[in-house]
């Protein structure tokens, strides 16, 4: 067995090359073919929506997302402290300001929390929902299904229906995921809010090397980030441009790799929830580490898996740990700095930023590629008990 055990690596297939030969003998490699059309097919069939629009990354799609919902320089977005940089970058190419929200004990986005800041700290206006602390314009509020595991949309919606506010859902980590119980029960992340984002970039749970995907609720928001997606080309022959748009279609080589692993999704959230309750069965014994469970009522896709190690019971803290893991080949990482902490955010508006405080410390993501072996995982196992001290 090969000793080094990363943390979330792609699994492709061969497959793939018969699509990138024909990109190669016809030619059409970049923003247009017929593999862009056939993924987005296939994907919007996936998560059961009528179209999806593919773009160059998550990130991109987020970047439209906004500025379709309307997100204009000085407004603000809410948005978690928990979450992969890309959530909030975009919000400030346009010129808005993040407004960053606690997680609770699922990572996710503290609902409670952000019911609280909107019923105290917000009034409406004539021109939309005012931040009383910051007299800005709060236009959406963007959540995160952090690490996979499905948020509660019903109050995210309740809420956003409630103050009159847009929801963006980053579901780059979530494919995959739906609700199986409640008033959303069937609908997979991404599907519920405005706009759903995914991104198919190499740790994601399928990878087109780089990419992402857009859907929405209404068409029209939808064909106006396709428009904007090809620099806004009003008229085809004649160059006509009568918007500022961007060059963020996904490619039909990227394409190539998307018609393939779409089909591997539920074979890979197979595999992934497996491992989960292989590790889950394993860790129990193990006194000062807790996996981290996945909310219930939904079928999460199992993208990556937490550990909570408690100093006290385990013996070393988390970050030994980690350096541990990591200088026997097993790839382990912490949590991402929280977006509070980052230093382009520090001026920024936060609330009550607390649990994401232990969270960031205590907390460490354990290999969890779909193609990763019962062995490694038993070798991880073994691993994580040598290390503990007593
Ligand atoms: C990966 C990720 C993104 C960005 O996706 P890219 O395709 O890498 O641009 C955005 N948000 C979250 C939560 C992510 O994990």
């Amino acid at each position: 067995m090969d000793s080094n055990i990363p943390l979330s690596v792609p699994n492709l297939s061969l497959d793939i090359l018969d699509n990138i030969k024909e990109c190669i003998e016809t030619g059409w490699v970049s923003t247009g073919g017929q593999f862009i059309t056939e993924f987005e097919e296939k994907f919007a069939k996936y998560v059961g929506v009528d179209e999806a629009v593919g773009v160059q990354s998550g990130t991109a799609g987020l970047h439209l997302g906004y500025s379709i919902l309307g997100v204009k320089q000085n407004d603000e977005v809410i948005v978690p402290t928990v979450t992969f940089i890309a959530t909030v970058t975009p919000i400030t190419y346009l010129g808005a300001h993040p407004i960053f929200m606690d997680c609770d004990d699922t990572l996710n986005m503290d609902l409670n929390k952000l019911e609280e800041f909107l019923e105290n700290n917000t009034e409406k206006t004539v021109d939309g929902l005012k931040n009383k602390t910051t007299g800005r314009i709060i236009k959406v509020i963007s959540i995160v299904h952090v690490f996979g595991n499905p948020i509660a949309m019903e109050k995210v919606m309740y809420l956003a229906d409630k103050y009159g506010l847009k929801v963006i859902e980053d579901a780059a980590e979530s494919l995959g995921s739906f609700y199986a119980s409640g008033k959303y029960s069937g609908k997979h992340t991404g599907t519920i809010g405005h706009l759903g984002i995914f991104s198919f970039n190499a740790n994601k749970i399928i990878t087109t090397g780089g990419g992402g995907m857009i859907v929405a609720t209404n068409p029209e928001l939808l064909s106006k980030a396709r428009f904007l997606s090809i620099q806004a080309k009003t008229d085809p022959l004649y160059f006509v441009h009568d918007e500022i748009g961007y060059n963020y279609r996904l490619t039909n080589i990227n394409a190539a790799f998307g018609v393939s692993q779409i089909d591997k999704v539920e074979e890979f959230v197979k595999v992934k929830c497996n491992n989960y309750n292989l590790y889950q069965e394993k860790l129990e014994k193990i006194a000062g580490l807790k996996l981290l469970p996945f909310n219930s009522g939904t079928r999460p896709n199992y993208w990556f898996y937490s550990v909570i190690v408690d100093k006290a019971e385990y013996g070393i803290d988390r970050d030994e740990l980690l350096k541990k893991l990591n200088d026997v080949g097993i790839q382990a990482r912490p949590l991402w700095g929280l977006m509070t902490d980052q230093k382009p955010f520090k001026e920024c508006y936060t609330y009550k930023i607390e649990k994401a405080k232990y969270y960031v410390k205590n907390l460490i993501n354990i290999p969890c590629s779909s193609n990763l072996t019962e062995e490694q995982i038993l070798y991880v196992v073994s691993k994580l008990k040598e290390f503990k001290r007593d």
